[in-house]
């Protein structure tokens, strides 16, 4: 078996179970081993710790598949982790290898994350379910090794038509991949119709945000509905309208959304029809909000309720201050334009901002405004991107709902 060899003192994280091996802690490399092939991960004197993906050109050297020295990583392994992260997502997913059952496409969501990487004991493996069509995201050497392996048992798992892929992420770059984005099995994917909590989204596989929508926020979306009725209500980073159409389903009285990419309103606003929703209920403002907010507050403006869905200020931790003076910012200004009594939906997907940092930068916001601000809510990501207990970095987006 190919191996690597820990440095003394450096198996702790392992022990703990958290499944990143550092390039720093590698002692020796034995058997040659290539891109994503699997490797035993030996403490210092030799004894097993785990099984994992090795990548040579990353600082993360190899990432665990498995703790268990008797565990094969093949396709019957493969199939198993795969198996389990779909029955986690069990409620809300159709059932599986039935291809007669069409039935779920009409149930209130028709598209879930079913496989959420180092939670899933998949490390660097995406797989989301848009309707009949799934789309695969490899962000590590490993899952990139067995990409055909993967792909065959999740058509044969759930009954889908096609997978595309979704490759065309910078972390990449750091594991020696190339950038890959196409059909994997099964044709091209057609113009894309998804329900989520009742409404209809057109979902772009080709060249929407992440795998094409922001599946984390499902239950998020689902609460500022169920707040909004009888608002006047301000959704700033809109992109497809996600924030914007469930405020006016819950019966906002008005919806103004913001989004700098004037693609993403066009998709925004072909969901508005998709959903037969009042026209003269919603404006699109192709817009930086950073400047829309200072121009509403100069303009005297105000609403009952104000979403801000930011994109990630701080992908990393080296980034986190400037990061905080964005959010600060953009917290700040919501603050002022709140009528009084006014809701604010605060978000932060930023990896290197913890909720705890996230809520003190909130609170920094409020006090400049000069309000008592009360938290109702905190707010996380959806329950099928679900956070490993032995993986904190899973948790990564934070909200909160704010009065
Ligand atoms: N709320 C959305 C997801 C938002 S993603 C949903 O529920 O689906 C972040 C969005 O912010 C992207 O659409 C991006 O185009 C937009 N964006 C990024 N920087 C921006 C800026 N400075 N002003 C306005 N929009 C911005």
């Amino acid at each position: 078996m190919k191996s690597i060899t820990l440095k003394p003192g450096r198996e702790k994280a392992l022990i703990r179970r958290h499944p990143w091996i550092f390039s720093g802690a590698i002692a020796s490399v034995r058997g040659e081993p290539g891109l994503g092939e699997t490797v035993d991960i030996l403490d210092s004197r030799g004894g097993f710790l785990a099984r994992g993906a090795y990548s040579p050109h990353s600082q993360i050297q190899a990432r665990v598949w498995g703790w268990d020295a008797d565990e094969e990583v093949g396709a019957t392994f493969l199939r198993a982790r795969l198996k389990e992260a779909l029955a986690l997502r069990a409620n809300e997913q159709p059932a599986t290898g039935d291809r007669e059952d069409t039935s779920f496409i009409s149930r209130s969501s028709s598209a879930i994350r079913l496989v959420h990487a180092e939670s899933d004991q998949l490390p660097g493996l995406i797989v989301d379910r848009y309707a009949d069509t799934l789309v695969m995201q490899v962000l590590s050497a490993g899952p990139e090794y067995w990409r055909e392996t993967l792909a065959d048992l999740l058509l044969e798992l759930t009954g889908t038509v096609r997978i595309y892929e979704r490759s065309d992420v910078e972390v990449r770059k750091l594991e020696g991949l190339p950038e890959r984005v196409g059909p994997v099995r099964g044709d091209e994917p057609p113009q894309l119709e998804i329900v989520e909590n009742g409404l209809k989204f057109n979902v772009d596989l080709h060249s929407g945000h992440k795998t094409g929508f922001y599946l984390d926020q499902r239950a998020n979306r689902r609460r500022v509905r169920q707040l909004a009725a009888g608002k006047e209500i301000l959704d700033c980073f809109s992109y497809s309208g996600g924030f914007a159409l469930n405020a006016l389903a819950g019966g906002a009285t008005h919806v103004t959304a913001v989004d700098t990419s004037s693609d993403a309103l066009t998709l925004a606003e072909a969901n508005r029809v998709l959903n037969n929703l009042p026209a003269e209920d919603i404006t699109w403002l192709e817009g930086d909000v950073f400047h829309v907010l200072r121009k509403f507050r100069d303009q005297a403006k105000s609403f009952d309720m104000i979403v801000l869905d930011p994109p990630k200020f701080a992908p990393s931790s080296a980034q986190v201050q400037q990061a905080a003076r964005g959010y600060k910012d953009i917290n700040l200004l919501a603050f002022k334009l709140l009528r009084p009594g006014g809701t604010l939906v605060t978000f932060s997907c930023s990896g290197g901002i913890s909720a705890e940092f996230f809520q003190k930068v909130v609170a920094g916001a409020a006090l400049d405004a000069r309000l008592h601000v009360r938290v109702l809510e905190q707010l996380h990501q959806s329950p099928d991107h679900p956070i490993a207990l032995n993986f904190p970095e899973g948790a990564y987006l934070k909200g909160l709902i704010c009065r």
